[in-house]
């Protein structure tokens, strides 16, 4: 494919910055060269509104499956270009729990062996009810030995995909603002400031209000009902804790917390809410609203809390999107297609939302750049993103489905039911080997 390039057939080139009069004085030279500035800086605004610049794939969102793909491709040999709304990677935010698919991946892009020295290695987990009871404990290694569950901060993830990709793929302050396609199946896009881009392949990674998945046709994600606080805890001297997961259930609250690093734990607080209310930013409210609802829970969970640094504190509406067969739009159409949340946004019950996005990443680039590679015929492309939308919906649909009933579970109110799934359901039914069934997935190598 053709290497990208900028189209300025219909724009004057500046002009030469230095005066071709050998006799220009000094005090000349100075302020020429200051007009000459003045002019290039308002030329090159609207200029930049004119021009459309042309890439071969163009991938929308530094998130985690914008930057998964970008640096998957990049390992394939594909360049790509990354559009970022933000000024800069989302530094903010807390950590995000990987099973072993999420890690396999990691590793098929080379980037495990930079984050698994920083992450603790959980061993298992442990759930207990609102008064502090212990209802059941599991240990991952024995029930599969291959499972690998550590929670990232999100913010060391998207610096270490990063940070693998030539400095000038991801473009930020570029958000997408308008898309259309033209007859040649090229997308033309355009960005907030005006400037526009023509883009053989379009990538949506665009999260979960994706304007490309709803310039597809995509349904808003739906809210599911609940909400969730959470935060990063931070001990300087080190944390406490043993490196599990801890589960408390409630009647329609639901907590967690987990070791994240030997200074850091990460917790959250999820709540039934008939909407997802107004957003709140100030972290002392979203604290104590978070603490409210958890005051005679065991006082470690507000002890955690309580050591959050106020900047990853954040309270979220959950939301997902089924994509039914025949109802919902395929994950491609043409040369556009759509990857992680952008396509299939699902609750985080699971914690397979991230790893899914990873997954996604791997299978799209080892397909799109296959066709790239192979054949410079616009169907391969299309076929090879048709293939890429056959193979993970099977993966993704079941999976968004079961994270959204096993939420419904653990949010029951009613009394009676809750006594059920905790003197019942938790103790005596249930497994954690089919419970993590899903995590068995293997990526093939880049
Ligand atoms: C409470 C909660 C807990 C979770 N816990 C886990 C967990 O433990 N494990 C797990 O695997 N998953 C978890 N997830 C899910 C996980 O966070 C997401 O699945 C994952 O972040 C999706 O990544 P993404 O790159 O698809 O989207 P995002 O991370 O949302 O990235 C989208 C990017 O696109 C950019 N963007 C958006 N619009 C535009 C535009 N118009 N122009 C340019 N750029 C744009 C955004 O700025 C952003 O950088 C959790 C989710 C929630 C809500």
């Amino acid at each position: 494919m053709a290497t990208s390039s900028t189209t300025t057939a219909s724009l004057a080139f500046p002009k030469p910055l230095l005066p071709s009069s050998s006799h220009a004085t000094t005090s000349n030279l100075f302020f020429q060269l200051r007009k000459q500035k003045y002019q290039n800086h308002h030329r090159s605004k609207s200029e930049m509104k004119a021009q459309v610049r042309k890439e071969d794939v163009v991938i929308v969102g530094a998130g985690i499956a914008g930057l998964a793909t970008a640096v998957s491709l990049h390992r394939l040999g594909v360049k790509s270009l990354v559009l970022e709304q933000a000024d800069s990677l989302r530094t903010g935010g807390t950590s995000l729990t990987l099973f072993k698919n999420g890690w396999r991946v990691l590793d098929a892009i080379g980037i495990a062996h930079y984050l698994r020295p920083h992450f603790l290695e959980i061993q298992g987990m442990v759930v207990k009810s609102e008064d502090g009871r212990e209802l059941r404990s599991f240990t991952f290694k024995q029930e599969d030995q291959s499972q690998e569950v550590r929670a990232v901060e999100r913010r060391v993830l998207l610096e270490t995909l990063a940070a693998q990709l030539p400095h000038d793929v991801i473009q930020f302050s570029s958000k997408l603002a308008r898309i259309e396609s033209n007859p040649d199946g090229e997308t033309l896009l355009e960005l907030a400031d005006g400037s526009k881009l023509l883009a053989k392949i379009l990538i949506g990674c665009d999260g979960i209000r994706s304007p490309i998945a709803k310039w597809m046709g995509f349904s808003k994600a739906n809210y599911v009902g609940h909400c969730a606080f959470r935060g990063l805890a931070s001990y300087s001297e080190g944390q406490p804790y043993e490196p599990r997961v801890n589960y408390i259930y409630g009647r329609g609250v639901r907590a967690g917390y987990v070791p994240v690093s030997p200074t850091k734990v990460y917790w959250f607080i999820c709540f039934n809410s008939s909407s997802p209310g107004p957003k709140i930013t100030d972290p002392s409210v979203l604290k104590k609203e978070a603490k409210e609802l958890v005051k005679n829970w065991p006082s470690e969970l507000l002890d955690i809390v309580d050591a959050t640094a106020d900047e990853t504190v954040s309270k979220t509406p959950l939301v997902d999107r089924w994509l039914w067969p025949a109802v919902s739009p395929p994950a491609s159409a043409g040369k556009v297609v759509v990857v992680g949340d952008a396509w299939h946004p699902m609750t985080p019950n699971l914690g397979q939302g991230a790893c899914c996005a990873l997954e996604d990443a791997v299978v799209l680039a080892k397909k799109l750049a296959g066709a790239i590679k192979s054949n410079e015929d616009h169907s391969s492309v299309e076929e090879a993103l048709r293939s890429y939308g056959s193979e993970r919906w099977p993966r993704v649909f079941p999976l968004t489905v079961r994270a959204y009933f096993v939420g419904s579970i653990l949010q029951w109110e009613n009394p009676l039911v809750c006594s059920v799934r905790n003197n019942i359901v938790i103790p005596k039914l249930v497994r954690l080997g089919p419970l993590l069934e899903h995590t068995n997935f293997t990526p093939e190598s880049l």
